[in-house]
């Protein structure tokens, strides 16, 4: 990019004007603007090209924090919250519609009292953010908030400072400046942010910091969406396409330098196999690296010095051997693609989240091994891949339960901006993206309204009670169970009906068929009034 570009130097934020800021926030929803739908669009036309007009000082910042190519940055963070703000202004309108209530939620005899769901945005929200998409991580969940109809206070990762910087610049001049600010800072500011009332808080980062804003946020009883980590498994089995099962996990790890929550952080594969994938790997990383990953400028960095030391002693802590990679670089912060080969989960390669580019193969007998052993290692991970047979794949999908799961790929099923996505048990809870975006920030509120005229068919709710009323009632209201106390369908009238009318199908055929059934039934039940007459 030619633009020059200037970002300014981290600042926190002060933190005695945390509390007017975030009262400023919620004062501002008070006002009932943000309920109206044209306000909303309004500020995600204006994000949208905020995002667009900051391009270039986001770029740099990207490099500058993270060494991320513009390819990256543009493929995973720009673009995707353009898309982001296209696809919320394109279905809001149809998101924010009152939704009516008839059957089967609501029985006819009520149908009178106009039941239907009205969307109201919940408040005002805390946005957290982590360092590895420093700027999709945010604004996603802004779009959200926007969408809603909330105001919104954002705390991105001080660990990625020229981003935060600059988001706080697009935020804070291109959208309503009352409505959407950004707290910079570390703990000292997240804490100061957790002591003011929040009407939701989104939070995505370390299951540990995690826990502590559930903690913190349950002492008011604030909701959490939690967009947390975990170790995510991949399984390959003697039936999966290897070489595309080593090239396509390769590219989980490459991408931002493999810091993303859901790529893999062990391989549980078919001892069999074992060998012939790492030649696949290696051949997948010569590809992709024709002059070595140190050369590459597609390859991004480790984020800090403590980040690179945190997974640097993983590998030095390892009782496996590295068969794929290894090289690092302290100076550059650099770490190679890198894959050790264990066999224990007490390996350290095992215990910890990896959240960089390296990541452990673990040769299993069977896939029950393989199950097994994941089920131990986290039981509710961010994500799974699966590289086996249709059965084999259907199996983990159903033995083992995760935030997403990607058939015969890494993490494709977070590739795409307008699918749900989330954590489920340890590694989060609550989604976004798409439509569970709007839903996130929104509050489902059941609205019923009672006609003065229908007062005659509410009598019976009122004292003195009449028991006569309420047998009339239930009679009106009746629902009757299709089953019996052992849990069997009681095949009655009506599941004989629809299977005579099913039978043999639409043609001539089937209409002789369904006549003789009934002439055959007529028949049986005269005989029998017959009998029982004599
Ligand atoms: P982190 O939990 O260290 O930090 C996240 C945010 O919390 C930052 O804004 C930080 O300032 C704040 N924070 C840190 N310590 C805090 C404390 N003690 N009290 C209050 N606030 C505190 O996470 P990170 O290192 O930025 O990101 C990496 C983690 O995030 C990994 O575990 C990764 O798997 C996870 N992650 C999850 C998703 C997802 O969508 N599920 C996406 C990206 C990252």
């Amino acid at each position: 990019m030619a633009t020059k570009v200037t970002i300014a130097p981290f600042e926190a934020t002060a933190l005695d004007i945390i509390p007017a800021l975030a009262s400023n926030a919620r004062g501002t929803f008070r006002t009932h603007k943000t309920k109206s739908l044209e306000w909303r669009l309004v500020q995600l036309r204006k994000l949208y090209w905020a995002v667009e007009d900051f391009k270039p000082q986001l770029l740099h910042a990207l490099a500058q924090d993270l060494h991320k190519s513009d390819y990256e940055s543009l493929l995973s963070e720009l673009d995707w919250v353009q898309k982001d703000c296209l696809f919320m202004i394109d279905n809001l309108a149809a998101f924010a519609k009152d939704e009516k209530l008839g059957a089967p939620h609501v029985p006819i005899t009520f149908s009178m009292m106009n039941f239907r769901i009205r969307k109201e945005p919940l408040g005002t929200v805390l946005i957290i953010g982590p360092y590895n998409y420093p700027i999709q991580l945010v604004l996603a969940p802004l779009v959200g908030a926007i969408g809603a109809g909330c105001t919104a206070v954002i705390k991105p990762s001080e660990l990625t400072p020229a981003s935060a910087m600059v988001l706080k610049e697009l935020i804070e001049t291109r959208l309503d400046n009352n409505a959407y600010v950004v707290v910079n800072g570390a703990i000292p500011e997240t804490n100061a942010l957790m002591n003011e009332k929040w009407d939701k808080i989104f939070f995505t980062g370390s299951a540990g910091v995690g826990t502590i804003i559930a903690k913190k946020a349950a002492e008011t009883l604030t909701p959490v969406c939690l967009e947390l980590g975990g170790k995510n498994p991949a399984f390959i089995t003697k039936n999966a396409n290897l070489a595309l099962a080593a090239k396509r996990l390769l590219w989980g790890k490459t991408q931002n330098s493999g810091q993303v929550c859901m790529s893999q952080n062990y391989i549980l594969i078919d001892s069999a196999v074992v060998k012939t994938f790492i030649e696949f790997l290696k051949a997948a990383e010569k590809e992709m690296f024709p002059n070595g990953a140190k050369a590459s400028p597609d390859l991004a960095r480790i984020v800090n010095q403590r980040h690179f030391h945190r997974i640097k002693k993983m590998l030095d802590e390892t009782k496996g051997e590295i068969v794929m990679g290894g090289q690092m670089d302290e100076s550059e912060l650099f770490i190679e693609p890198t894959a050790v080969l264990v066999n224990s989960t007490d390996d350290s390669m095992m215990v910890e989240e990896s959240f960089g580019p390296i990541f452990c193969i673990y040769p299993v007998h069977s896939l029950d091994q393989a199950l097994n052993i994941a089920s131990s290692v986290h039981r509710t991970p961010l994500s799974l891949f699966s590289f086996g047979s249709k059965a084999e794949n259907n199996r983990v999908l159903n033995e083992m339960t995760s935030g997403g799961a990607t058939i015969n790929d890494s993490y494709f099923h977070g590739s795409v901006n307008s699918v749900p996505f989330g954590g489920v048990g340890d590694s989060g809870s609550g989604a976004y993206r798409g439509k569970a975006s709007f839903d996130c920030f929104t509050h489902l509120r059941t609205v019923a309204e009672t006609p003065s005229w229908a007062e005659r068919f509410l009598s019976v709710r009122y004292m003195p009670y009449n028991i006569k009323d309420l047998k009339f009632l239930q009679k009106m209201t009746a629902v009757k169970p299709n089953f019996d106390r052992r849990g069997a369908i009681v095949k009655g009238f009506g599941y004989w009906a629809a299977l005579v009318f099913g039978l043999g199908g639409k043609g001539a055929k089937g209409a002789l068929l369904r006549w003789l059934f009934v002439l055959a039934s007529g028949y049986a039940f005269l005989v029998a009034k017959e009998a029982r007459r004599a």
